[in-house]
């Protein structure tokens, strides 16, 4: 580390060992774009390859680039030890993959991205491995779930289209009783939650949203608290704990040497094995991209969130609009945990249901101009989406009300332009609506 700052708006520019290019003493982190390192001599291959020594190899498994961003990410997180990943579906199936083989089963929030709910209840399913899905507004449903084959608890802070907040620490202290380390998708809101501080084991992100933010490169990126003891209960993770036929045998949760100073099993595991046999890496122009959005993530985020606000207020207020989903707006128990677990503001996901239904609602969409209408969200730019003619526009008018979308749902991801220009195209399409 160069300096142990704890203060983001630092962290993000300064976290980690990266000072200036050791070759060149150039100060932004060059782009490594090599496949392969030279090794010094025949001994110090051999080295790196039992992990006698470490260093880079090859880019599947390590690059300079993406250790900049790995060490900031992680700092930032107030972690250990992160990995970058290719995208984040591939850091999110890597997540389970690191812990849960075939008859294995996992226990995951039924408020999940829908891309995350298929990884979960088809492919994993054919690999062998089974998802609980359970509703997160009782934590105790997850001790419901568990049994002795659950290898990890899943969830996402801020998921859409409800946006109700997740209950980080409740589920986590749950799942530490039995072994069984809590996963959070922390895509929605970094900076505002910190899931490792509430007792989340691993931070997962899809860091083509607000972590890159400027929409350009797809990406993924674990984060190993190292807070969690992956040996107490040998038999809860074997993947872990038992010798790893394809790495000469190694037991990954007793081979880190202490000097490491944290138990960082999961993250070496999710590198030296997953990685390497199933590739998915970032590649370091990626890494690259993304640590140039990093250095400015809490700004942009102090802005995304008091334009979600105005933007709220402003709906909240309007004639032609039903109800509007907002963390800043939930009551009772949703409330408290928003306020408990989102610092500095609560996100810029502002979902609004229009009173003319699916037709006003697409209605809405054709007329914006400024805002984007993509499927993405975490862009600079304010983009739209009007989920039941799209991204959910499959599912039978029960399974949208469960997913908590109706016919005139629409979905705002709210940008950093000037808020006056915001609210100028939300008006103008609300009044093209009708
Ligand atoms: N998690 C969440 C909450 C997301 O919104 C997304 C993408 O929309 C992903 C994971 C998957 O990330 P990627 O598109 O980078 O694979």
């Amino acid at each position: 580390m160069s300096g142990n700052y704890t203060n983001p708006e630092t962290i993000v520019l300064h976290g980690g060992s990266y000072r200036s290019d050791p070759a060149t003493t150039a100060v932004a982190v060059p782009i490594y774009q090599t496949t392969a390192f030279q090794f010094n001599s025949t001994e110090h291959a051999a080295n790196l390859f039992a992990l006698a020594e470490l260093g880079n190899i090859y880019t599947r498994i390590m690059n300079p680039t993406c250790d900049a961003l790995e060490q900031r990410v992680a700092a930032m997180e107030g972690g250990m030890a992160a990995l970058a990943l290719s995208s984040g579906q591939a850091a999110s199936a890597f997540s389970i993959q690191n812990l849960a083989q075939a008859g294995d089963n996992i226990v995951s929030s039924t408020d999940l991205y829908g891309g995350s709910w298929n990884l979960f209840a088809n492919t994993l399913k054919l690999m062998g491995i089974e998802t609980r899905f359970v509703d997160p507004s009782d934590p105790e449903n997850f001790r419901r779930a568990t049994d002795d084959k659950t290898r990890a608890y899943y969830a996402e802070t801020l998921p859409n289209p409800k946006l109700d907040v997740f209950p980080i620490k409740e589920v986590s202290d749950i799942g530490r009783e039995y072994g069984v380390p809590l996963i959070m998708d922390n895509t929605a809101c970094p900076i505002l939650c910190k899931p490792l501080e509430h007792g989340a084991a691993i931070v997962m992100y899809s860091t083509t949203k607000y972590i890159g933010g400027h929409g350009t490169s797809i990406g993924g990126m674990l984060v190993d608290g190292g807070n969690f003891d992956w040996t107490a209960k040998p038999e809860r993770q074997p993947l872990l704990n038992q010798p790893d036929p394809s790495y000469h045998g190694a037991v990954w949760g007793t081979l880190i040497p202490e000097a490491l100073g944290a138990p960082i099993a999961y993250i070496i595991r999710a590198r030296v094995v997953l990685l390497r046999d199933l590739g998915s890496c970032m590649s370091p122009f990626n890494a690259y991209n993304f640590i140039q959005g990093l250095e400015t993530l809490p700004l942009r985020m102090r802005q995304h969130c008091s334009n979600a606000q105005i933007v709220a207020d402003y709906l909240k207020g309007h004639a032609a609009v039903d109800k509007v989903i907002y963390a800043g707006f939930k009551e009772g128990e949703s409330g408290r945990r928003a306020k408990t677990y989102l610092k500095g503001g609560f996100g810029a996901l502002v979902g609004f249901e229009l009173k003319g239904g699916k037709e006003a609602g697409q209605k809405f969409i054709d007329s914006l101009k400024m805002f984007y209408h993509v499927a993405n969200l975490g862009d600079a730019r304010s983009l739209a989406i009007h989920p039941a003619s799209t991204t959910h526009s499959q599912l039978s008018a029960e399974d949208l009300a469960a997913t908590g979308v109706t016919e005139g749902y629409v979905r705002l991801s709210i940008g950093i332009e000037h808020p006056d220009d915001i609210l100028a195209d939300i008006s103008q399409a609300l009044d093209a609506a009708g």
